[in-house]
């Protein structure tokens, strides 16, 4: 395993990846520091997980520089996402024993109620795009519930992989409470396999989803799975439409593009269709592209040469089948894996784009004749992670967002991002499960109930 700087194509270093047997005894070890951990008390879970938020604020200058050194985002932005690591670390130290009390249910018995037992080693799989914040946003919860992990990150950031077990035991953590495994994707069956791995969670492309939520569904394992996305943002007639572009255009650029809410299709109305893609457009092209590492940086390079390489492939496709690109659609005259931000219109419903997730800075827009055709385009794709809708009637948009639009999180007159305190996760082929807030704690936990006669 490499880690590879998509800056300039310099390899960082080389890992050795860990052996069957090293696997097989990380998971041993995994679910042996499970037996004493199920019986810790919440006082000392949430005293840990403080800990480990003060670990990661004291080391977030030095993460967020491994962030850009192995997949490219900018600096500022990496700090910010330790910062929401240790955010998510407090929200569940505080909430967590809450969440996790008995609930007493009245029944005819002396006593009945639901408890929440934890399950043991759970396997993280996950993706390089957020390489701290998806892994916390599972871990914490888990932690809090009584779980263990093992990690299998993804193949590109074994640096950031490694250093999660090391702020784990900085805090203080139980020794074998997780491990990384630094494992090829073809391993991961063998580990799903093993009798002391409990469940699965995945965040990832629908297509990794597929295949393990069929492996782990062939041995009875409970999967979460966060996937893929293309979420639609619409902009109504009515809506502050210089805001609007603004928003859009921010949502379209987190992570260089590459997050899975990230906005990626706009479909606005035609009466104010030529004043919004004027402000995007303007927008767009005026974001700083360049060294991760520099200040103001708006745009890094993609995390490896091979993504942005298909990306721009998908955006000759899109184009050879009938799209308008109206900005960029082209690779810089520069080093490292780095896209112009671009825009691409006149998509129809016979062109391959209109399915597909765009996974760098590329925005569709769609111009509609009235809200029903922005509902129906909106809801015509395989994808159901998030949502938006964009007007100054925010009854309106309220209607829209909770009874009209068929994704897992829908906001109104702002963009979708993650928060410790409120789910997030997918409907359709963007998963099933979810994480964060009360339900993510939930999801990994025996739901017991209990009846004394
Ligand atoms: P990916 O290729 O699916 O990789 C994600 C993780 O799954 C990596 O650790 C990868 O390991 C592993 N993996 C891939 N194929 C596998 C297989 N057949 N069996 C077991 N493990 C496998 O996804 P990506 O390209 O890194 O990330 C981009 C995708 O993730 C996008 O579709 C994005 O929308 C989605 N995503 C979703 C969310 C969400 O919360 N819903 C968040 C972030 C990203 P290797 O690296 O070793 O291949």
């Amino acid at each position: 395993m490499q880690s590879i700087n998509p800056l300039n194509g310099e390899i960082i270093r080389n890992y050795t990846n860990h052996t069957i047997e090293e696997v097989t005894n990380k998971v041993e070890a995994a679910h042996l520091a499970f037996q004493q951990w199920r019986i810790t008390s919440f006082e000392n879970r949430s005293k840990l997980l403080v800990q480990l938020a003060n670990v990661l604020r004291k080391r977030k200058d030095e993460l967020a520089v491994l962030m850009a050194n192995e997949m490219g985002k900018p600096v500022a932005q990496g700090i910010a996402e330790v910062e929401k690591c240790a955010s998510c670390c407090e929200y569940y130290a505080e909430n967590g024993p809450d969440f996790l009390n008995d609930q007493l249910i009245k029944t005819e018995a002396q006593k009945s109620y639901v408890s929440f037992q934890p399950i043991g080693v759970v396997l993280a799989i996950m993706p390089w795009n957020f390489p701290f914040w998806q892994v916390f946003r599972f871990l914490c919860p888990a932690f809090m519930a009584g779980n263990t992990a093992v990690l299998k990150h993804a193949s590109n950031v074994p640096g950031c992989a490694l250093v999660i077990e090391e702020l784990i035991n900085e805090a203080g953590f139980p020794n074998d409470i997780f491990h990384t495994l630094l494992i090829d994707s073809k391993e991961v069956d063998k580990v799903i396999e093993h009798p002391f791995i409990s469940a699965v969670t995945l965040t990832g492309s629908t297509e990794a989803g597929k295949k393990v939520a069929a492996k782990a569904g062939s041995l009875i394992k409970k999967t979460v799975l966060e996937l893929g996305g293309s979420d639609a943002y619409l902009v109504l007639k009515d809506a502050d439409v210089k805001k609007a572009a603004e928003t859009c255009v921010t949502s379209r650029l987190i992570n260089s593009g590459q997050s899975c809410i990230a906005a990626k299709r706009f479909i606005v109305v035609k009466e104010i269709a030529e004043e919004f893609i004027g402000h995007f457009k303007s927008i767009m092209e005026h974001k700083k592209i360049g060294n991760p590492l520099e200040n103001g940086i708006d745009i890094g390079p993609l995390a490896r040469i091979d993504l942005r390489d298909q990306l721009h492939q998908q955006v000759q496709k899109a184009i050879a089948n009938g799209a308008k690109c109206i900005l960029g659609g082209e690779i810089p005259k520069m080093d490292g894996a780095f896209y112009t931000p671009t825009i691409l219109t006149e998509i129809t419903a016979e062109n391959p784009a209109f399915y597909e997730e765009f996974f760098g800075p590329v925005a569709q827009i769609y111009v509609v004749n009235d809200e029903d055709e922005a509902i129906k385009i909106a809801n015509s794709t395989s994808f159901g992670l998030g949502g938006a809708v964009f007007s100054q009637d925010s009854k309106r948009a309220e209607h829209i967002a909770n009874n009209e639009l068929e994704a897992g999180s829908c906001f109104v007159n702002a963009f979708v991002k993650s928060d410790p305190r409120l789910p997030f996760g997918g409907i359709k082929e963007s998963g099933y499960g979810r994480e964060l807030g009360l339900f993510g704690i939930h999801e990994f936990v025996n739901i017991k109930t209990v009846y004394i006669s």
